[in-house]
């Protein structure tokens, strides 16, 4: 599997503010238009909420908090290790991995979703304030700044991976080296329909949540049964350990 800046079904778009109408989805409505502009996000908005009962409601196309929190989860394990011996200390951690992996989507509280804070560079951010302020997920300090750097790139890497078909397509995956979006292409998480109180659209969402269960946990469950056990308590107590001579 390899990222793509082109592809022939979702052409790449850089910072364009084109509009996707008058397609069909997965409730058979047209889709309504996305665009990266604040204002015209926010103007979106209000013109769903006015028209009331037609129309259906806004198309995300991204995997929900449940499977962003799972892949941060089982990455954080996978690198750092699980504290599955001291129940506290399990508790923090699933919660700091869980919040890291959906700590991307911080930016939709100003509109602007996919943009920078979906990339490596944010990933490292993360990574590094993680390991300043030794978050209690790994035993060392690099350990940490590794878990936190896989947890939160696991947002980008899922969002890559549901279908975008509202410009700009995909994810800033590679800021600040660049600002162009990529996406894989493969279809393997659902997007998610935004119309409360629609019973069809609850319908769907709930088909994808559970596809995004059926595909994450078994990896959570691998992870769990291969990571090692930690105390991540004394990653804030102690030192690095010195290199090995
Ligand atoms: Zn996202």
């Amino acid at each position: 599997m390899a990222l793509s800046a082109t592809s022939a079904r979702r052409p790449l778009c850089r910072f364009s503010n084109a509009a996707v109408t008058g397609r069909d989805t997965p409730l058979g409505r047209p889709q309504v238009e996305k665009s990266r502009s604040r204002e015209v996000e926010k103007s979106r908005s209000r013109e769903v909420e006015k028209s009331g009962s037609r129309e259906v409601g806004t198309l995300d196309s991204l995997p929900t908090p449940i499977g962003h929190g799972l892949a941060g989860v089982a990455a954080g394990w996978s690198i750092g290790g699980v504290a599955r011996e001291h129940r506290r200390q399990l508790v923090t951690q699933v919660a700091i991995l869980a919040a890291l992996g959906m700590g991307a989507d911080l930016d939709l509280l100003i509109h602007w979703h996919s943009g920078p804070t979906h990339s490596l560079g944010a990933a490292a951010i993360a990574a590094g304030a993680a390991a300043l302020w030794r978050w209690p997920i790994a035993r060392t300090r690099w350990l940490i700044a590794a878990a936190a750097c896989a947890a939160w790139a696991t947002h980008p890497l899922l969002d890559s991976l549901a279908p975008d078909t509202s410009p700009p397509i995909g994810v800033m995956a590679f800021w600040p080296l660049t600002s162009q979006y990529f996406i894989t292409g493969l279809d393997v998480f659902m997007p998610i329909w935004r119309a409360p109180g629609n019973l069809k659209a609850i319908a769907h969402d709930l088909v994808a949540v559970v596809r995004e269960i059926a595909i994450l946990a078994p990896i959570v469950h691998l992870t769990w049964k291969t990571g090692r056990t930690v105390n991540v308590e004394k990653s804030r107590s102690r030192d690095d350990p010195p290199p090995i001579a």
